[in-house]
């Protein structure tokens, strides 16, 4: 793989420590979404081509289980070195395709190499435990082992990010990998491939595949080679494979789609929340799973926060993600930007109010803007389905008891978000809202030593903190008289 002769590399296959050019094989243009610009030629897996990652995945597995966790750890926390020193590159590319603010770029890396440094370390620590003797001389034991090779399949919105999760994961439990990221973004899985390849990782281990995400992933996953799926991506296509997963049986980690509810009481710093709540909420476009959505104001502060939250979102600037002045870039494509305009559409239509944006951008590229809707109601499609776009809703509430049940009311629980200054109220909120990850007064939720993951429809299962590498494990019970 091309890495240092031009900034975008050449897109390939990565098959048992092989990189593969397109040949013969169909493909797909990827796009810059900034410009609607030819990036690079995707090739497309054949089924022998994926036949041939799965047994390299089956081989790949034996050697790299095999290898003492220290010295996995050492490699991953190579690859995580590699990774920084073309940052440049690293980050310039992902923001290329994925169209998210250099900045942004720039936070992903940081927090992909984290995360590959923690499975280093909690690799490690995959303990077992010695169980109390029923009789003299004998023994029992729990111990905990890789579960074998693992599917990855991976979403566009993190490009770095997704990846280091699942391969971080994976590779420190000693498992071997699969993995088919998003076909929008593929040049950032690639690329950590390559540093997992130059840092030692063994030809076989880390596979990388591209093609029909219809076709490619249902036969990765039917594969007898695959033991665990993990997900990343949309609640519809999430329940699909969960069904296929059932045909072997197979474990699933599902991190899907969110809707995060926003709860501002009568006690907060106005400024300060709003700065935060904008900054949040416009992040990466709003394409991120746990974007906050329903902002929900005590109705004393209502009519302030539309007003401030609007002001501040007519300062943002949008453009070209490379530039640094700008905040927020363009959407991944022009289905997304499509699918948002029709949402808004049918939200004023239906008695929103519209306090700025709204209307699609037209020209190069796949802009939305910055939109802020208020007074929505509750029969507006967006409040009930994932805008996944640079949307804030804003309604009002009277109490507690009513804004959680609005809170709560959705089929999601992947994020949500409270701000208030009472220390009772903290206490209820955390008890009460239905969401795998909760932020208070903060809407930093994801750190690699915290688990991440949703409830309800948003998925089952954690990525990160122990419970990531747990997932990767199998637990055995050894009895020896
Ligand atoms: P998506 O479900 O369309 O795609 C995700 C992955 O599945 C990609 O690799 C894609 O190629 C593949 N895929 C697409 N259609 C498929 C099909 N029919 N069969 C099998 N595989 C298929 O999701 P997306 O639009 O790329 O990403 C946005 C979604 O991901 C949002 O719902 C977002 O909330 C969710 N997401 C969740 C998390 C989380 O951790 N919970 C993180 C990021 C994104």
């Amino acid at each position: 793989m091309a890495t240092n002769d031009k900034l975008y590399p050449e897109l390939q296959l990565f098959i048992d420590g092989e990189w593969i050019s397109k040949g013969a094989r169909k493909s797909e243009q990827v796009l810059n979404p900034a410009t609607g610009e030819v990036l690079g030629e995707l090739p497309h897996a054949t089924k022998e081509d994926l036949d041939r990652a799965l047994a390299a995945a089956e081989r790949g597995f034996k050697v790299w289980r095999r290898i003492l966790p220290e010295k996995r750890g050492e490699i991953l926390r190579r690859a995580a070195e590699i990774l920084k020193e073309r940052g440049d590159q690293v980050t310039k590319v992902a923001s290329m395709e994925s169209g998210k603010p250099i900045a942004q770029s720039r936070i992903e890396l940081h927090m992909s190499t984290e995360v590959l440094e923690w499975y280093a370390e909690e690799g490690r620590r995959a303990y077992g435990r010695v169980l109390a003797q029923r009789q003299p001389g004998s023994r029992m034991f729990v111990v905990k082992e890789p579960i074998g090779p693992v599917a990855a399949f991976t979403p566009w919105n993190f490009p770095q990010g997704n990846p280091a999760r699942k391969l971080g994961a994976a590779l420190g439990a000693g498992c071997s990998c699969v993995i088919k990221p998003a076909e929008d973004t593929p040049a950032s899985a690639l690329l950590m491939a390559k540093a997992l390849q130059e840092a030692g990782v063994p030809d076989g281990v880390v596979n990388v595949v591209f093609g029909d995400p219809t076709e490619v992933c249902p036969y990765i996953l039917r594969s007898k080679v695959i033991r665990k799926l993990s997900f990343t991506g949309s609640i519809p296509v999430g329940k699909e494979l969960m069904k296929i997963a059932a045909e072997n049986m197979t474990r699933t980690t599902m991190e899907l789609g969110g809707h995060a509810p926003v709860l501002v009481f009568e006690d907060v710093n106005l400024e300060s929340t709003l700065d935060m709540c904008v900054t949040a909420k416009y992040r990466n476009g709003g394409q991120v799973c746990v974007s906050p959505t329903r902002y929900y104001v005590h109705e004393s502060l209502y009519e302030k926060f539309v007003v401030g939250f609007t002001e501040r979102v007519n300062k943002m600037k949008i453009g070209n993600p490379l530039d640094e002045s700008n905040n927020m870039g363009p959407m991944i494509h022009a289905r997304r930007r499509d699918a948002v305009d029709a949402m808004v559409k049918d939200a004023v239509a239906k008695g929103a109010t519209l306090n700025t944006g709204g209307e699609a951008i037209t020209g190069p590229g796949f802009f939305s803007p910055p939109t802020v809707l208020s007074n929505l109601p509750d029969n507006a499609r967006i409040m009930k389905e994932e805008p996944f776009g640079p949307v804030a809703l804003i309604n009002p509430f009277k109490d507690f008891e009513e804004v959680m049940t609005k809170a709560n009311s959705l089929p999601f629980g992947l994020a949500a978000f409270a701000f208030t200054d009472s220390a009772k109220r903290v206490k209820l909120i955390g008890e009460q809202l239905e969401a795998g990850m909760i932020g208070i007064n903060s809407f930093a939720i994801s750190v690699p030593e915290s688990p991440f993951g949703g409830i309800k429809e948003s998925g089952h299962g954690s990525e990160e903190g122990i419970e990531g590498l747990e997932a990767c494990l199998i637990t055995k019970f050894i009895s020896e008289v």
